[in-house]
């Protein structure tokens, strides 16, 4: 569903991804982790197209994300192209970026009407059902700044859910909040990675949690992948050196 071929990034002269490759098969559920600046946020970033790659390749359900073939030539993708591949992913970052200005709901239902042509009673519907998985129902008519941490953060989650994304891509979504909120968002996100077929990567810092729901762990070191496996393997037995090191400074 989602290959990333000889994937680069630079910024000025500093060589962020360096040719990395991954293959995800649909229904996946990937865990990230690797040490401070190895490019995990710049993967999740050029996946969401907030970013542009300097070369490589994504392909999402067999179409190249950046490039469209015409007339047996690449060219560079139009506007039109890029908006129905993205629609395919959703993403939920560190800082959860609710629009303060909306209440729970509407967070929720503006994208699907604004974006799918959702009529507004389906968006409420679903709105409501999505809040409901993520505990918040109780809170639909409050405004962010009437939430903790970890509830917008679930506000996040649902808000992302609400455009039904093929993908969801998370950035470290636990590492914003105050030590007694993270279990209610891994919560709600073992829930997904358990019922949901859908295909997540998530970047986190909780080993515990990638053990327990990854079926496949990426370790990132110097904008590649170093080394790959299931939980299993890679935090019991790890074969690079750099993955032994990371994995005793964080377990
Ligand atoms: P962390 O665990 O700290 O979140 P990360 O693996 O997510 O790290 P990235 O955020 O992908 O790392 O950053 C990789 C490198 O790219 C870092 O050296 C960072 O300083 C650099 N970088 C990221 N975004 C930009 C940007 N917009 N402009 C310039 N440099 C950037
Ligand atoms: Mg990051």
């Amino acid at each position: 569903q989602l290959h990333i071929r000889d994937l680069q990034k630079t910024y000025g002269d500093n060589k962020v991804l360096r040719g990395l490759n991954v293959d995800i098969q649909a229904g996946e559920k990937i865990a990230i982790i690797g040490p401070s600046g190895s490019g995990k946020s710049t993967l999740l970033r050029i996946l969401m197209t907030l970013e542009a790659p300097n070369g490589g390749r994504v392909m999402v359900d067999g179409e190249s994300v950046w490039t469209m073939n015409a007339n047996g030539q690449e060219k560079k993708a139009d506007e039109a192209h890029m908006r129905r591949m993205r629609s395919k992913l959703g993403m939920v970052f560190q800082h959860f970026f609710l629009f303060p200005h909306l209440s729970v709901r509407q967070n929720l239902t503006l994208a699907p009407k604004l974006v799918n042509n959702v009529s507004g009673t389906v968006a409420d519907d679903t709105a409501l059902e999505l809040l409901q998985m993520v505990g918040m129902e109780a809170k639909a008519d409050a405004f962010p700044a009437q939430l903790s941490g970890g509830q917008k953060q679930r506000v996040a989650i649902a808000r992302a859910l609400a455009m039904q994304p093929e993908i969801m891509l998370f950035d470290e979504v636990t590492s914003a909040l105050d030590p007694e909120l993270v279990h209610e968002v891994l919560s709600v996100l073992r829930t997904l990675a358990k019922k949901s077929d859908m295909t997540m990567l998530l970047v986190t810092h909780e080993m515990n949690f990638a053990r327990e729901i990854a079926d496949r762990v990426l370790f990132f070191d110097g904008g590649v992948i170093l080394e790959e496996g299931p939980p299993s393997q890679i935090f019991t037995q790890p074969k690079e050196p750099r993955t032994q090191e990371f994995l005793k400074t964080v377990l």
